[in-house]
């Protein structure tokens, strides 16, 4: 291995401040109002809610608490509008809707800031807005007129920056120029999780790690819910796994598409080369089908770095050397730069690029963030939460009643995305 990769974790940065694992294994209850399958943020946000309102809540965990996604990001919040496919969703719902998405999705870092101060969650939140740069000049004036219809909706506060000026948002000449975001922010996604933990057990949640939900059968009062761990009585249920979503709910696996995204972190670069390279300590992010992601830590000492991880299982050796070079691309400057941690996790996308959230078949789900979830499955957790208490009114959202669309023959394997990938990089290259 290059000396770059010398002593180099194989685990995710933020688990240095925040330590895994939390394996609390509590006696299982045999009856509860509320089950909740996976303890990332979507499932401890519907819990917080649903035990505060005086419901006995469990929520098993397959693994250890913090397994999934959501140690594992990036930590950057914000509208996510890009992911959108802003275009293919007016085409289907029409623009009312559309527009109504839009306006609500403006309102989740808000969301998450409230959050954080109620609960008073130590989780280095800051609203640092972020930096969407272009990587091709033909992205640069999409992105402007998509900047058009943004603001003429939502009155999002943002402008665009060309790239004679881009040096005063990224200490690279990659790009050719891009858009700033204000609303958006960054939080460590280890220590947010912790603090989800503490308030939904304050709530009164039994949070059950190494608790793999196995079977899920109807009964005249609910749910019989059969775990590794022993059989629960559950009047309701929400399945709240995302990436992680089995063969336990294969109606949901069919509708999802597991994808790995994988992280580096630089160790700590010196005060003037970070205010070089990241002179407004924002997120960041590219305009490319397969776009990368990165940020400083919150001390503002390191990059981390994230993308697609392409091929099957977690491949930190592989996975580091891939996101290097694409480090490099952007910091030709961080050659000599040693990579400290390399780590990765599943997310999940949807065939109409939407998170989903809602009731089928009696069961309660919010999935498929589409690889942007810290804020989205936040929120997305709490309007469940309010769904399952039947308030009509905090639990609705402009997301409601989309189709959660499947293809035919899909039963959750995408075997094709390797492929799609492979195309979507020379696309990138050609700039289309
Ligand atoms: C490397 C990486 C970088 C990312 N960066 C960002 C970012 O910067 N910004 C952003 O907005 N989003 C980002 N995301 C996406 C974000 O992390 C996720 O969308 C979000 O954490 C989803 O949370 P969740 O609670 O729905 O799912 P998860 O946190 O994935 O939790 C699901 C849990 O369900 C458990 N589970 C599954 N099946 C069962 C079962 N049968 N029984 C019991 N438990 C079960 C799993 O073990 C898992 O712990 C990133 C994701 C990754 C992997």
């Amino acid at each position: 291995m290059s000396s770059v990769f010398a002593g180099m974790k194989e685990l995710p940065y933020w688990w240095e401040a925040a330590p895994r694992p939390d394996q609390e294994v509590p006696p299982l209850p045999g009856q509860v109002d509320v089950l909740i399958v996976g303890a990332g943020f979507s499932g401890l946000c519907v819990a917080r809610v649903l035990a505060r309102a005086g419901k006995s809540v469990l929520v098993c965990e397959a693994d250890f608490i913090g397994y999934g996604a959501s140690t594992r990001n990036g930590g950057m919040l914000g509208p996510s509008f890009h992911k959108l496919g802003m275009r293919g969703l007016t085409a289907r719902y029409g623009s009312e809707r559309m527009h109504a998405i839009l306006r609500e999705s403006i309102g989740f870092v808000d969301y998450v800031g409230t959050l954080i101060e109620e609960e008073n969650i130590a989780c280095d939140f800051h609203r640092s807005g972020r930096f969407r740069c272009a990587s091709h000049p033909a992205h640069y004036e999409q992105m402007a007129r998509e900047l058009e219809t943004l603001r003429a909706t939502t009155g999002l506060e943002a402008e665009m920056v060309p790239a004679a000026r881009i040096r005063e948002e990224i200490g690279s000449d990659r790009f050719h120029g891009g858009v700033r975001y204000h609303i958006d922010g960054g939080l460590h996604p280890g220590k947010y999780h912790d603090g989800l933990v503490v308030a939904a057990r304050q709530a009164g949640a039994v949070i059950a790690a190494t608790t793999e939900v196995t079977k899920l059968q109807r009964s005249a009062s609910g749910f019989r819910v059969s775990t590794s761990r022993g059989d629960v009585k559950a009047g309701q249920v929400a399945i709240c796994t995302n990436g992680y979503t089995g063969k336990v709910t294969p109606g949901f696996r069919r509708r999802l598409l597991p994808i790995r995204s994988a992280m580096i972190a630089t160790e700590p670069l010196p005060p003037q080369l970070m205010q070089r390279l990241m002179p407004t300590r924002r997120m960041y992010g590219d305009s490319r089908r397969v776009m990368a992601y990165y940020r400083p830590s919150p001390d503002g000492e390191r990059i981390l770095f994230g993308g697609r991880a392409v091929g099957p299982g977690d491949r930190p050796g592989k996975n580091a050397r891939d996101l290097r070079r694409m480090l490099l691309d952007v910091f030709p400057e961080l050659h000599k730069t040693r990579i400290t941690h390399s780590w990765s996790g599943l997310v999940a996308y949807t065939f109409d690029h939407v998170p989903h959230l809602g009731e089928q078949d009696g069961l309660f789900y919010a999935l498929g963030y589409c690889g942007s979830g810290v804020a989205r499955s936040s929120y997305f957790g709490a309007r469940l939460g309010h769904k399952m208490l039947g308030n009509e009114e905090e639990g609705a959202t402009a997301f409601d009643d989309l189709p959660f669309e499947t293809r035919p023959l899909y039963t959750g394997n995408p075997w094709f995305l390797p492929a799609i990938v492979r195309w979507q990089r020379m696309a990138d290259r050609l700039g289309l």
